[in-house]
């Protein structure tokens, strides 16, 4: 009897190093898998951006090499090491000056190496040669900054790129080097630091990727019960057990703005844009002004995410369907649960049928932009709020109450939203997971057709968020439904304060 316990513990014990061992194994292959994707990818770019000949074939060139790492002379003013105590204050650079020479930047050239890379860091090395403004990091690019001021962070710490390549494989789509479609992120930003591997290893340059790429399990409550009633199928792929666990493919993108072609968007003066953006961020970047040659900026703002359902490869076919929402930040609503909005009843709804578009054969893909509170932010949101609750919350006074304190009803300006579907290599969208008017507009203005557009459901709209809702399909928001008049409005209240205890 005890010899039969000890061999069972003995052969558990060994399944356990087997598991373990398999393991281990998985996450080498999935490794080096990420390591030959990206390489594949470098590959496919730089094949693709070389001259054809005549008779169609490709010809071999040579691939132009970084410029040659010879010693310049540089002026006074960047002498010396910009993050150095008691060293000189660059407050700014000119074109010509003496020893600033910017690495080539060709916004829409097909071919990477004469694209050139985003070069945007002040380290020592790399200030001279920046072809950029702005930081890194998006609005992160501040605690990086104290991170430096209160030395947890090294100012030549140089990053490990081993296992960070992408891990699914995106493109290379001719959207990538049409310079009117893609202005506001860095098409070659999740392989910058492979492509311009020479410009980090001859050069000391500082170059960082703008995109990262993942795979991830989510789990969502209101998913296991869409799995529960039926709504969602298990197919131990996308939707990977009965407790409606989810396989995603996510992309994170940060803002690289292209500022001609940011400001052809919105339909204003470079000149204009460029002197809004210096004065209104209380003078942060001057070389706004001072750098006409540099068109590059990458402002310190919030970007986006993609959660890609089913094979990434499918967002870019156009003989299958595709399921898109696109969803603007709402910490309370998304994270949070409150019932003032359809944040996240909406969002919930998009990656559900995201899911079931996926599992159908096409491809589901919910886009998420941070852009809080129509990208006012959260105090301003709240003081709206206030003002609500504390006069009667009326679908009529909805979007006044805004406007009176922000002077706009929103900030979102969604003309820049459609880069990424460009960049995702989507031509048309079957489903359009969204009832606004303003990404309808701006996705179709791009070129990209929205075969049908579906609202919330009715039972998903929580009471207290009709105010909003009626009020924006009043404002021009899609509906399948019945578009209020201005008199039946003012009968649409929300819950005022004094309706429930606190
Ligand atoms: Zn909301």
């Amino acid at each position: 009897m005890s010899d039969n316990t000890e061999l069972l513990a003995k052969l558990l014990a060994a399944v356990t190093t087997i598991q373990s061992d398999q393991k281990a194994l998985a996450s080498a292959v999935d490794a080096i898998n990420g390591r030959v994707n990206a390489l594949a990818d470098v590959k496919e770019l730089k094949d693709a951006a070389r001259p054809k000949t005549p008779d169609g074939t490709k010809k071999q060139v040579v691939v132009p090499e970084s410029p040659s790492n010879e010693e310049r002379a540089p002026p006074s003013e960047v002498s010396q090491p910009a993050q150095k105590k008691n060293s000189r204050i660059i407050l700014t650079t000119y074109p010509g000056q003496g020893g600033i020479d910017p690495v080539i930047m060709n916004w829409g050239e097909r071919d990477p190496a004469k694209r050139g890379p985003v070069v945007v860091a002040r380290g020592s090395q790399t200030v001279r040669r920046r072809n950029a403004i702005g930081a890194h990091g998006g609005s992160y690019s501040i605690y990086h900054a104290l991170a430096l001021a209160i030395n947890e962070l090294k100012a030549d710490h140089k990053p490990d790129f081993t296992n960070t390549e992408p891990a699914a494989t995106i493109g290379p789509f001719p959207q990538w080097s049409d310079p009117k479609k893609i202005v506001a992120m860095d098409p070659y930003g999740h392989l910058a630091p492979w492509l311009y591997k020479d410009y980090i290893d001859k050069e000391g340059l500082e170059i960082r990727p703008t995109i990262a790429v993942t795979k991830a399990h989510m789990r969502l409550p209101e998913l296991e019960r869409s799995v529960q009633s039926g709504r969602l199928q298990v197919d131990g792929k996308i939707v990977m057990n009965e407790s409606g666990e989810l396989a995603v493919t996510k992309f994170a993108v940060e803002p690289v703005w292209y500022l001609p072609g940011v400001a052809e968007r919105f339909g204003i003066d470079e000149g204009a844009l460029r002197r809004s953006l210096f004065e209104n961020t209380g003078g942060s970047f001057p070389e706004l002004i001072t750098r006409p040659d540099i068109k590059v900026f990458l402002p310190p703002i919030g970007g986006l995410t993609v959660y890609c359902f089913g094979d990434p490869a499918k967002m870019s076919d156009p003989n299958v369907k595709l399921a898109l929402r696109v969803h603007d930040e709402c910490n309370g609503s998304d994270v949070f649960g409150s019932d003032i909005c359809t944040c996240r009843p909406y969002l919930l709804f998009g990656i559900e049928e995201a899911v079931r578009e996926a599992q159908n054969g096409g491809s589901g893909v919910v886009i998420y932009f941070r852009k809080e509170g129509r990208a006012l932010g959260e105090v301003t949101k709240y003081l709206v709020y206030n003002a609500r609750k504390r006069g009667v919350d009326r679908a009529s006074e909805y979007f006044k109450r805004t406007e009176n304190i922000a002077g706009v009803k929103d900030m979102r300006f969604q003309a820049l939203m459609p880069d990424i579907l460009h960049w995702l290599g989507i031509t048309k969208i079957d489903r359009m997971l969204s009832m606004s008017n303003m990404k309808h507009d701006a996705i179709v203005e791009q070129g990209i057709p929205i075969l049908e557009r579906v609202p919330i459901p009715d039972e998903m709209i929580p009471d207290d968020s009709r105010v909003e809702i009626d009020a924006k399909i009043h404002a021009g928001y899609f509906t399948t439904g019945k578009v209020l008049s201005m008199e039946e409005l003012q009968a649409v209240q929300g819950r005022a304060w004094e309706d429930v205890d606190h």
